[in-house]
């Protein structure tokens, strides 16, 4: 993992924080994001009273092999837990009782044979469940099966502790805090949804007002899902705690690959599914190869018209909320 962290020269007003790759395969996208930033943004603004903490490829094993998870099989953005993870192990109970769907216990088949049944369980357990509940099931994280999706460990791991360390040390002595974490996957296809904490005390529509970004989901149910060990959750907490005075506003920028149609959701769940189950039971050749394919599509599509407009919707995310924010100062502004 790396960051390079410029503290503020005379004092400390402003720090700005970019991440990517919490989920390793998402840190392609990122990498490219963070270079416009760096291209485009540290120049205007005050190197006197604004600090800037920039975090490259969080999960860097991750991202080598394209895949969401570090070595063991835990996606980081559920792993930001202060307390006891015994107490987690009790949530989510409704992923053990999906389990052998959402995580069967063998080798991925022929891939024709597989979609087809897939199709056909899926139908079953929306009757059965529904839609919202199977959605928070999988999506939630869950901390009982370490080999299944969405899995969120069992104790902290490196990369998490490295971060807490990292945000505690770079964030002391700040009045005001922004942090922007750059992800891939979830929500309409050419336009990015800056996601933000249940802990946020604005709206989503106030927010969207705020900084011009026309697109806003709050974590929570209704607009998007619940997250449990959320990474940004925990820097409110954190602050709250143990720096208090301070302000902080973070989001998650998603730029959406499939879109948000009920079928698109079934698509990214299915190879969600079809991942985790090559990663840990294998799969035949030809299966493997189309899961490869598939799965890097949900993340990073091959589209270059995508890319071009992640790049103008992260433009246009970065200049609002900066600007709002008063990080940028007025005689460099060159919009
Ligand atoms: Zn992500």
């Amino acid at each position: 993992m790396d960051w390079i962290f410029t503290d503020a020269l005379e004092s400390k007003e402003r720090l700005i924080v970019l991440s990517t790759a919490l989920h390793g395969i998402e840190g392609y996208l990122g990498s490219g994001l963070l270079e416009l930033f760096i291209q485009d943004y540290p120049t205007r603004m005050d190197p006197r009273t604004t600090g800037i903490l920039l975090i490259h490829a969080i999960n860097p094993w991750g991202m080598k092999h394209w895949k969401r998870t570090n070595p063991a099989n835990v996606d980081l953005n559920r792993n930001f837990v202060d307390g006891d993870f015994a107490v987690m192990a009790e949530t989510n109970p409704d992923y053990m009782k999906l389990a052998p769907y959402l995580s069967p216990r063998k080798a991925l088949g022929s891939i024709g044979l597989e979609k087809l049944l897939f199709f056909d369980q899926t139908m079953h357990q929306l009757v059965l469940v529904g839609q919202r509940r199977l959605r928070e099931a999988a999506l939630m994280g869950q901390y009982r099966q370490p080999e299944g999706i969405y899995f969120g460990g069992q104790e902290v791991q490196p990369e998490t502790r490295m971060l807490m360390d990292l945000y505690r040390s770079t964030f002391t002595g700040y009045r005001h805090i922004v942090h922007l974490d750059m992800h891939s996957g979830y929500g309409p296809r050419f336009q990015m949804t800056l996601v933000t904490s249940p802990y946020e005390k604005m709206s989503a529509a106030e927010t969207s007002s705020r900084y011009g970004t026309p697109l806003v989901a709050a974590a929570n149910p209704e607009d998007f899902y619940s997250m449990q060990g959320d990474m940004l959750d925990w820097e409110y907490r954190l602050v709250d705690k143990e720096f208090p005075g301070a302000r902080i506003f973070t989001a998650g920028c998603e730029f959406g690959t499939f879109g948000n149609s009920l079928l698109a959701g079934i698509r990214s769940l299915r190879i969600t599914i079809f991942r985790n189950q090559v990663n840990q039971h294998g799969a035949k050749d030809k299966a493997r190869a189309w899961v490869d394919r598939e799965y890097r599509e949900l993340y990073l599509p091959s589209e270059a018209a995508w890319f071009e407009k992640a790049q103008a919707d992260a433009r246009q995310t970065f200049e609002g909320i900066l600007d709002a924010e008063g990080f940028m100062t007025a005689g460099n502004a060159n919009k």
